[in-house]
């Protein structure tokens, strides 16, 4: 009797201090034990090329919530590649509750080849591509994986990116939502809180054409969103550039949002009563010419409407177009290098609430 008891008030010590004990996790055929970390690389073939999905498995000792992290869907943006190498030994398995996919690099022929935008191997964008499809072109089977193997298995999802190369872009960390979503959309942007950034986006799915059942996703986040999933992105890099102290602030929000889920039990820093600045509304400025494009203002540059953004020259160098901003708000993105192309997006103004 006394025995039993004392294996009874072993058990209530336990679960009451160690949370519920957690089972096995498979991933990719593979079993991964509680308390472990696992790299596995997912082979990628179209019968002519092939690539691989570098994926970590971060399986906690207790049981917990899934989070799925994609960095390098854009190959080109460094900041979120090198914080998810950085996570890699940041991330205490032995402290972990739950279970961690990080995708390392979602596209790695566009970070082998230097892409920007697109795999260089079938032309296709990554971020476009979604849900993917297991007999399609490579990038197209790359999101079928990453839909099916990450995404589907997660209760919560993070997408990583930067601003490519020629995108001179602010920090900031964006949620998904939706009118019909009330919940995740709550969750998501308390998420996009908890990860620190100074600026905050609602990404409005409301009316979307991707939302709707029988239309793709496109985005690898809005994938996870449909799915009713709390869903968020970060935007943190520009130009192509590695810049560490980027890739660091990424790194920190990654684990400062592990801690808001519960999944890990020290906070790095208590700042949830800081300022920060939502934006519900973005203005998108377009090219109406080919040319090159001179800016007159970096990404975080705080702008009124009439403002002059820059202006686009001819070949010859005879001005085309004058460009101004036809909001007022905080440039979040401004193209930063010379060339332009009709129609391509010059600049993104953020609407700044009050
Ligand atoms: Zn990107």
């Amino acid at each position: 009797m006394a025995y039993i008891k004392i294996i009874l008030l072993l058990i209530i010590y336990w679960t009451g201090h160690s949370g519920l004990a957690q089972s096995a996790f498979t991933f990719a055929e593979k079993i991964i034990e509680p308390g472990t970390r696992t790299y596995i690389t997912i082979p990628v073939d179209d019968g002519e090329e092939s690539t691989v999905i570098p994926i970590t498995i971060f399986h906690g000792t207790q049981d917990g919530s899934t989070l799925g992290i994609t960095a390098g869907v854009h190959g080109y943006e460094y900041p979120p590649i090198v914080a998810a190498q950085q996570l890699i030994e940041q991330i205490d398995v032995s402290q972990l509750r739950g279970t961690i996919i990080l995708v390392q690099i979602a596209n790695v022929p566009s970070f082998l080849h230097r892409s920007p935008f697109v795999n260089p191997i079938d032309g296709k964008n990554l971020n476009r591509a979604f849900p993917g499809s297991a007999s399609g072109t490579l990038t197209e089977k790359i999101a079928e994986i990453i839909t099916n193997q990450v995404i589907a298995r997660s209760d919560f999802f993070l997408d990583i990116h930067g601003g490519d190369a020629s995108e001179d872009l602010m920090p900031y960390a964006a949620y998904y939502d939706n009118d019909q979503q009330v919940g995740s959309s709550q969750q998501g942007k308390a998420m996009a809180v908890a990860l620190g950034f100074d600026h905050i986006i609602r990404f409005d799915t409301n009316g979307k054409e991707y939302m709707e059942e029988e239309q793709p996703s496109l985005y690898c986040s809005a994938e996870a969103f449909k799915r009713n999933m709390p869903s968020i992105d970060i935007e943190c890099g520009r130009l192509g550039q590695t810049n560490p102290s980027l890739a660091h602030k990424i790194e920190k929000g990654v684990l400062n949002l592990l801690h808001h889920l519960q999944m890990l039990p020290n906070k790095l820093t208590d700042d949830s009563n800081r300022k920060i600045i939502h934006i519900d509304q973005r203005a998108y400025i377009s090219s109406t010419y080919q040319g090159i494009f001179y800016p007159a203002k970096s990404a975080g540059a705080y702008v009124v409407e009439g403002m002059k953004l820059g202006y686009i020259t001819d070949f010859f160098g005879q001005v085309l177009d004058t460009i101004y901003a036809d909001e007022s708000g905080v440039i979040l993105l401004i193209i930063g290098t010379p060339p332009v192309n009709e129609g391509e997006t010059l600049a993104v103004i953020g609407a700044v609430e009050q």
